[in-house]
């Protein structure tokens, strides 16, 4: 591995770049992908990736813990994936219409997902939780959707966070309830009385900026029998969890089936490909709602997706990955305690999220996620991180080496007299 440079002489190139985008791309860059709010030493643009390694395009290697923020499961470049696109790309792309592919994909996700009696096919998770809700009304007739506050769900005008260029008859029909709390959604159901339409929900409580929190398995059990008092749909947003927690609906094992759930992420391993997934009671919804797009229906992300589902299958990816991010959590939470550093490491083990006690502002996180990246650790300061099935024992030992150097640095800009 190369050694991590200072962050002034290992970015010539990234440096360069910046500059001509800052000419010619709003800001410089837009999205959640934009370097700007990230400690200085971070890229901004990448050249490579294998396995659990990235390179940014000065050449300097990382071992990967955000996973393209989720899109990448099995590993940069994975080989028998690659093989189906490269082989679909052979045959077409974008045609007059679909390949045969998108009814293998679909009879393979309705067989993997139990909720699930059919399949549609989008780009992005945005489309498939906006389809979400369009069918949901197109089926129940009714407008309103419940949704958790500050949960995310996409960047159409509906869901996005920032308020710029949304209007408040774009937030029209929604309602607000508080994850895992089953008094408050109660509350939102009544206040949408016979106009309810959906309460829209995540697997887990994955807010960026935020401690996760683990669904209680009560509060979904609720959130079903809700729904199924008043005929509303319940639709479950897997496009960040969707097949590492479980190959199947993440809810699977809490023992509860959505009427829709929405999928992007990592369901292609990297190919750009959206679906939505939805039981017999939704079908004519979804049959009457006119959702289509130029490229939603190109063959080779559905060939992706159909590879990469077979081999999390073959190679067990999702065990894998909870091995991996189990050694990874104790390996992280054995260094905090050695440098006498109060953190909380909550969510699954599989898609963390570090914070500091007290680190109100994140300035400890900053800290830490540029020691890291210094010492070729690829993860984020204020977003939960993605261990995909691809690390190997030597990816987590380089990482472990990088966050040991992060949380010396955390103990040194705190200074050793204020330890606990
Ligand atoms: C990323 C994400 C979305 C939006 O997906 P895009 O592909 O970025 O449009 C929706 N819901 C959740 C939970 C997500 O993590």
């Amino acid at each position: 591995m190369t050694e991590q440079p200072s962050g002034t002489t290992g970015h010539t190139v990234d440096r360069r770049l910046r500059e001509r985008a800052q000419a010619v791309i709003p800001g410089g860059m837009y999205g959640h992908q934009s370097a700007a709010a990230l400690p200085a030493a971070y890229p901004q643009f990448m050249r490579s990736g294998r396995g659990a390694r990235v390179w940014d395009v000065d050449g300097n290697e990382y071992v990967d813990l955000m996973c393209s923020y989720g899109p990448v499961v099995l590993g940069h470049q994975h080989p028998r994936v690659e093989e189906a696109a490269a082989a679909q790309a052979a045959l077409g792309d974008c045609q007059n219409g679909p390949g045969p592919v998108m009814v293998d994909l679909a009879e393979l996700l309705v067989r993997t997902v139990r909720h699930a009696d059919w399949a549609m096919f989008a780009k992005n998770g945005t489309d498939a939780t906006t389809m979400c809700c369009t069918i949901a009304r197109a089926q129940t007739g009714r407008r309103i959707i419940l949704t958790a506050a500050g949960a995310y769900h996409g960047a159409a005008p509906w869901c996005t966070p920032r308020p710029a260029g949304v209007t408040p008859q774009d937030r029209a029909n929604l309602g607000r309830y508080t994850y895992n709390d089953l008094a408050s959604v109660r509350q939102a159901a009544a206040e949408a009385g016979d106009d309810l339409a959906a309460i829209l929900v995540s697997p887990f409580r994955h807010d960026a900026g935020h401690d996760q929190e683990l669904v209680d398995p009560d509060f979904a059990r609720g959130l079903r029998a809700l729904c199924d008092a008043t005929g509303a749909a319940l639709i479950l947003d897997d496009v960040r969890c969707g097949f590492r927690l479980h190959l199947g609906s993440s809810w699977e094992p809490v023992g509860v089936q959505p009427d829709l759930s929405a999928w992007s992420k990592a369901i292609a391993n990297g190919h750009p490909l959206a679906a939505v997934l939805g039981n017999d009671a939704f079908r004519d919804g979804a049959r009457q709602v006119f959702v289509t797009g130029s490229f939603w229906f190109s063959a080779v992300p559905m060939a992706a997706a159909v590879a990469t589902i077979a081999a999390l299958e073959e190679e067990r990816a999702v065990q894998a990955m909870e091995q991996a991010g189990t050694t990874l959590r104790d390996g992280i939470l054995a260094q905090a305690r050695s440098w006498d550093l109060s953190v909380n490491y909550t969510g699954p083990a599989v898609m963390p999220y570090l914070s500091f006690a007290g680190d109100d502002d994140r300035r400890l996180a900053g800290v830490f996620a540029d020691a890291a990246l210094r010492g070729g650790l690829y993860l984020h300061p204020r977003h939960n991180w993605f261990v995909s099935a691809a690390m190997t024992g030597d990816d987590i030992a380089r990482a472990l080496e990088a966050t040991d150097k992060a949380f010396a640095a955390v103990r040194k800009q705190l200074g050793n007299r204020e330890s606990t």
